[in-house]
């Protein structure tokens, strides 16, 4: 058997979106699966609507999400003529006709049966005029379209997701191949390419579907071997509502942009309709090639909810090793004077990746998780009102925080086990409860009441900022 070769062939009239970024991630899924060809071709043949601005935005989300493609991009604009030259041999097989009818006519036409509640389909007034005089017409310069002859019978193929799907033609119209400006439409663009490009499996959205019976047709009268199809279903909002802007985001670049992590956002896409055995939920891409198949993707519609997507990066968080975090975070944390790529000194790599993993387990978003860092690294502590008024009160706080700063100031060994040893001991030796030392030491070194384990957090800091942190809390204490 021929390789699998599959495509994925958005129109740059916009960003890519959330719909557009799951069909191309199942593409992707599908082709690494099978050890076959994933071929990019950017459908630019709406010259009004299509920018290289929107190219380069598809072009970037699909790098961030990791979805690299074998082929292309491939520009569809460059195949304008090669698509003419089809048409026209189709014209000369008699398997098409020239469409005289002046665009108005058409809209009165249907317009008048719309007013009586009927649909329309056009009525082949221009079939019947003989292939000599529509030579004739065409020469004297009087505009038409091609329009495909839509044979009798019908069309059945099997979905490899919604199984088998037939229409009788005489509910399709004899569609149009070429605009009265020669320009050739979606279906007969799409199709000549997808033949050019020995397509073998052409996934896509739902959208589709109904276009499916028309493109095969245009397959046949090629002389080409229709590929399998795939229509992936409908992506809804929580609300049951077509997926739209009232839901929130709906391009891919807005999720990089509020600081979702691409292995989370390339996860919750893949299980927009797509169901892997045994309940798997948190996933990497590689996983997710490994396990997919699309007797997993099932019709009915999936719901794009974004608060799964904030848990999924949280989980994806936790997951990802400090030193990957890092140059994700870096630049959020230079605009606040803390950090430098350059900082590449060991011990202070160390020192953030371990506030890197101290904090990655509880945020969800990479701002969140550089506002926490950034709290760890600078020795400005800002203390917030309700850390202070918890915990920074009592005749004896003074007392408190200078045996905190002796039995810290004391330790030879800066880990965890021999700080908790040295508050402890310090508290014995103050008769008051071990409490009574740590909530001032957090609210002391990162200004809140709430932090994960305090003894952790200060070797993560570091002796000297520790230190520095306690010194000025103990002066400002002294002054108040
Ligand atoms: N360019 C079309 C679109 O963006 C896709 C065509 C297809 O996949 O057949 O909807």
């Amino acid at each position: 058997m021929s390789k699998l070769r599959v495509r994925f062939a958005p129109s740059p009239t916009g960003y890519l979106h959330v719909g557009g970024a799951r069909t191309a991630l199942f593409n992707y899924l599908y082709a690494r699966k099978s050890g076959g060809v994933f071929v990019l071709r950017i459908e630019d043949t709406d010259k009004e609507r299509s920018t290289d601005e929107n190219t380069k935005q598809i072009l970037d989300s699909m790098r961030w999400l990791g979805l690299d493609w074998d082929e292309g991009p491939h520009l569809q604009s460059e195949g304008l003529d090669r698509h003419r030259g089809a048409a026209l041999r189709l014209l000369d097989e008699g398997k098409a006709y020239r469409c005289f009818c002046p665009p108005e006519l058409i809209e009165r036409k249907r317009q008048l049966a719309s007013d009586h509640g009927d649909g329309w389909k056009y009525d082949r007034t221009c079939l019947s005029i003989s292939p000599e005089r529509s030579l004739e017409m065409a020469a004297a310069g009087v505009p038409f379209c091609v329009r495909f002859l839509v044979p009798d019978g019908e069309t059945t193929f099997q979905d490899m997701v919604h199984g088998r799907t037939t229409l009788k033609h005489d509910e399709m119209e004899d569609f149009v191949l070429l605009r009265s400006d020669g320009s050739p439409t979606y279906h007969l663009s799409v199709v000549c390419d997808d033949v050019q490009m020995g397509i073998t499996h052409v996934v896509r959205g739902d959208d589709h579907i109904s276009n499916t019976p028309k493109q095969i047709l245009l397959y046949k009268a090629l002389g080409a071997e229709p590929p399998i199809f795939a229509h992936l279903p409908l992506i809804l909002g929580p609300d049951k509502k077509r997926l739209s802007k009232r839901h929130g985001a709906t391009a891919v670049m807005a999720y990089e942009q509020q600081g979702i992590l691409a292995s989370a956002m390339v996860n919750f896409l893949g299980l927009l309709g797509w169901n892997p055995k045994g309940d798997r939920e948190i996933m990497t891409l590689a996983e997710m090639v490994e396990a997919f198949d699309f007797s997993g993707v099932g019709s009915s519609a999936a719901v794009f909810d974004t608060e799964k997507l904030l848990w999924m990066s949280g989980k994806h968080m936790e997951r990802t090793p400090a030193a990957e975090l890092l140059p994700l975070i870096e630049e959020q944390l230079g605009a606040r004077g803390l950090w430098t790529p350059q900082d590449r000194d060991p011990a202070r790599l160390a020192r953030v990746q371990a506030m890197i993993d101290l904090s990655k387990v509880r945020q969800r978003t990479l701002p969140d998780l550089a506002r926490d860092v950034a709290r760890y690294l600078s020795d400005d502590v800002e203390i917030e009102e309700d850390a202070r008024r918890k915990h920074l009160a009592g005749d004896d706080l003074a007392a408190r925080l200078l045996a905190l700063r002796d039995a810290l100031a004391g330790c030879a060994d800066w880990a965890p086990a021999e700080l908790e040893t040295a508050v402890r001991g310090a508290a014995e030796k103050l008769g008051v409860s071990a409490a009574k030392l740590i909530h001032p030491a957090r609210v002391a070194v990162l200004g809140v009441a709430v932090s994960p384990g305090i003894f952790e957090v200060l070797a993560a800091i570091g002796r000297e900022s520790t230190m520095k942190r306690v010194e000025a809390l103990v002066a400002a204490t002294a002054r108040a």
